[in-house]
Order: structure tokens, then sequence, then C-alpha cells
């Protein structure tokens, strides 16, 4: 087990618990999707991972590294994220090269000048975009290669996990697949344990090896992929399926 979790958030400002008790790990080399109603935890658990959050109880730990530790680095180095907006997540004075850069320094994968150049152009290629891009500032790029230069920066540090956070929801319906398809082709190349958080049922089954059902703060439901689709356990993960298109 290389993540584990029992945790339970509550926000000071609400009464509410946003996650209540979960427990749960992913493996390398494993797709797990997160599905759920509109304000049921999923980007609440996905903060906490990032320690964007700290729970309220309970703890986090990636490949023996608890999230509570001090080192943020290490930590880090091992999740990445890719956020719904790619606009929001890219700074716009920011060249793209300058985004892929940053973790590639910080994480010290990188040497010299040379190096970085070829790393950047390397990675950009790995996502389907022209190295020449480097040079562009997000605003210059469409939507899906935004989101391909999340996913370029998301890689560079030699992340093991990586959490996407309805990574498509923004993008034009006619180039999600093509991104989803990307995401699925470097998590087989790179053997990451992936956390795909999304509304979309099908694609869920089609992407993830299982899928884990959020209701209301708890984790109600967690099987393989077909499994839940054919036969839910769980009357919420019912509903959820009749009210799919
Ligand atoms: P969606 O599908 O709409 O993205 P979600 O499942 O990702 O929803 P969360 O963003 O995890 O839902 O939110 C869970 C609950 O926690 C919501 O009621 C939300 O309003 C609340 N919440 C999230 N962040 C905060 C915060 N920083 N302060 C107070 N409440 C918060
Ligand atoms: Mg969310």
């Amino acid at each position: 087990v290389t993540k584990r979790f029992k945790i339970r958030k509550g926000f000071r400002s609400s009464e509410l618990v946003a996650v209540n008790d979960v427990s749960f790990s992913i493996q390398p080399g494993q797709t797990v999707a997160l599905v759920g109603e509109s304000g049921s935890g999923k980007s609440t658990i996905a903060k906490m991972i990032l320690r964007l959050e700290q729970p309220t109880l309970g703890s986090i730990k990636i490949d023996g590294i608890d999230s509570r530790e001090g080192g943020m680095r290490n930590y880090r180095r091992l999740v990445q994220m890719v956020f719904q907006d790619p606009f929001a997540s890219l700074n716009p004075y920011h060249s793209i090269g300058h985004h892929i850069e940053r973790p590639l320094r910080l994480h010290k994968k990188v040497s010299s000048k040379q190096e970085t150049r070829e790393r950047v152009a390397e990675l950009l290629q790995r996502v389907n975009l022209d190295p020449d891009m480097a040079d562009r500032r997000p605003h210059e790029l469409s939507g899906g290669q935004r989101q391909r230069v999340a996913i370029a920066r998301a890689l560079a540090p030699g992340a093991r996990y990586l959490i996407a956070d309805e990574p498509v929801s923004m993008l034009d319906v006619s180039i999600r697949l093509s991104v989803l398809n990307l995401l699925a082709r470097l998590q087989r190349e790179e053997n990451l344990g992936v956390l795909y958080i999304t509304h979309d049922l099908a694609t869920a089954r089609h992407f993830s090896d299982e899928i884990m059902v959020m209701y209301k703060g708890d984790v109600v439901e967690r099987g393989a992929s077909d499994d839940v689709i054919l036969n839910p356990q769980h009357e919420y993960t019912k509903t959820l399926l009749d009210a799919a298109p």
C-alpha cells in the first residue's frame, strides 16, 4: 500500500463535514476514478493529498512519506495534479517553457541550461506539442494545448502519482477524448497511480480500473469499473447511473 487515508475534513466556516472518515489507497499503475455529485468532497480529497488543505483528523501517506512531515519537496515530487481549468493554473506572464522548467529545477532534474532546454522540448513532445511552443505564453495556445502543457508540467518532477480533477470538463467536447487518451498513455508509460475525478461515468468506466463513488463526504462504494457500472451496490450509485445520459 502506497497511499493510505483514514481522514476527515471539516471546514471551520461551515457545519458540514466535507470528507468523513474516508480511507483508501492507490497503487502505482492503477487508475481509480472518483465520482459523485457536486459538493460530495472529491476536490477536498485532492486538495488534502496535495497539502493545500490539512485533514482535521487522520493522515495521508505517499510511499511512506506522511503529508504532515516537513520537507515539502520530497512529498510534492511524488504527487502532481492536473486541474480542471488549465488557464487558471498557468501564469499568463510566464512562457510555456518557464512553466515546465520550474519543476525541473526545483526537483534537480537538470544541471545545465542546455539540458533544461532539451528536457523541456522532450516533455512538450511527449504531450504532442511542438517544442517551439516553449517560447509562447498561455494565451497564445488553445484550451486543449494549455491542458497538455499542464500535463507536461505534472510529468516534469518524475511523479509516481497523478491527480486529475475533471481534467477535460472545461475543454471542447471534440478534444476531450484525445486529452484523456494522452493521460492514459502516459499513465501506462510511467506506471503512474492516477486518481481521476470526474462527473462522466462513461470515461470513468473506460479509463479506470476501479470506480470509487462518493456521497455526502463518504466513499459509499468501490469496485472494478465494470462491476460498479453493471452491478451497483449502493442506492446512491444506482441513482447516479439512472441519471447518467
Ligand atoms: P464538484 O463536483 O462540484 O467539484 P466536489 O465533490 O469536488 O464538487 P468539494 O469541492 O470537495 O466538492 O466540496 C465539498 C464541500 O466542502 C462543499 O460543500 C464545499 O462548499 C465545501 N468546501 C470546500 N472547500 C471549502 C473551504 N475552503 N471552506 C469551506 N468550505 C469548503
Ligand atoms: Mg470538485
